[in-house]
């Protein structure tokens, strides 16, 4: 009986490692034909602040791919993300998000009535760790006349940490250019005090799962508190990725937690919802 049931988990671990496999293996050209037929797009996630009238406004939006495959409906990034990530392909889905989101910028820029708020961008370690990188970026802008400084690049804790002779370089080069720098899921990697202090960045997003709960867990509590001071005594300012719920806010606000993204306020929306958004004014 025990060996059946062992035998069974066996090949059940490795039908499902073979269906990995093999997803990723038809992941690959399909992908290839995403971003060439433009069957990505780009949803925006508002960031908001809580200002001293009391009140919440949006302060900017991050732009998150989408990829809606006509054969099979969309495909979430938590899916396709890594896997562009193991294949290499990210680098070109990250040129891709970069151009669709400066044209978008553009584009808000061209309609006078439109106020215009700074765009975070993804950046993964690939592209990030590439010698072309920020002579693409910049080749983009002087086509579009898009301002850096309307461009905010989010680069994960994990990818900053892997090269730091490069990271540092390459921060410093973007940073001189007048783009606004933030260290995405800070919490989840392995950054040392000292990197920390020498990255010139403007912003650590505290990872989503410090802020799940954070009102009822006492030593995420004491974590929030602890990224928050330490950010400020570094001059960043912080934002809380996933906030869902008013008492996760509340608390967040109560530690000084600068700003704020997640369903709570918006669920990422396309771009042409993002001129009307009303947000919950619930802390007046
Ligand atoms: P991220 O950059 O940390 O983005 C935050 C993720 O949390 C997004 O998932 C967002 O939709 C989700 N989120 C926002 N608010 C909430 C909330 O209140 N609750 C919960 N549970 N989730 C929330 P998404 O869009 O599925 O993206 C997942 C990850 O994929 C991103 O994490 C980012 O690492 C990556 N990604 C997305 N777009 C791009 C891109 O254009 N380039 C690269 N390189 N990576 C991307
Ligand atoms: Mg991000
Ligand atoms: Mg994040
Ligand atoms: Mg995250």
């Amino acid at each position: 009986q025990a060996k059946n049931e062992g035998r069974g988990r066996v090949s059940f671990f490795a039908k499902s490692m073979q269906d990995k496999v093999q997803f990723r293996v038809a992941l690959k050209p399909a992908l290839q034909k995403a971003i060439s037929e433009d069957e990505l797009f780009l949803l925006y996630q508002p960031k908001t602040e809580f200002a001293a009238d009391g009140r919440f406004r949006t302060v900017g939006y991050e732009a998150l791919v989408r990829w809606n495959k006509p054969e099979t409906g969309m495909v979430s990034p938590g899916e396709f993300i890594p896997a562009a990530e193991d294949s290499g392909q990210i680098v070109e889905v990250d040129r891709w998000v970069i151009k669709a989101a400066v044209a978008q910028l553009a584009q808000w820029l061209k309609e006078p009535q439109t106020p215009v708020l700074p765009v975070a961008i993804n950046v993964s370690a690939a592209l990030f760790s590439r010698s072309e990188f920020v002579d693409d970026l910049r080749a983009i802008l002087d086509a579009t006349g898009v301002p850096s400084s309307l461009i905010e690049l989010e680069i994960t804790e994990h990818a900053a940490t892997v090269h730091i002779e490069n990271t540092l370089k390459t921060l410093r080069e973007l940073r001189a250019m007048g783009f606004r720098l933030a260290i995405d899921d800070f919490g989840t990697g392995y950054s040392s005090l000292s990197y920390l202090r020498e990255f010139p960045i403007d912003h650590l997003k505290i990872d989503l799962s410090f802020v799940r709960d954070v009102h009822l867990d006492p030593k995420k509590q004491g974590l929030v508190k602890a990224i928050i001071a330490m950010a400020h005594s570094l001059e960043l300012t912080t934002i809380a990725e996933g906030v869902e719920s008013r008492e996760e806010l509340e608390l967040l606000v109560a530690n000084e937690c600068d700003a704020f993204q997640g369903y709570y306020f918006s669920k990422p929306i396309p771009a042409s919802e993002c001129v009307k958004l009303d947000l919950p004014s619930v802390m007046t």
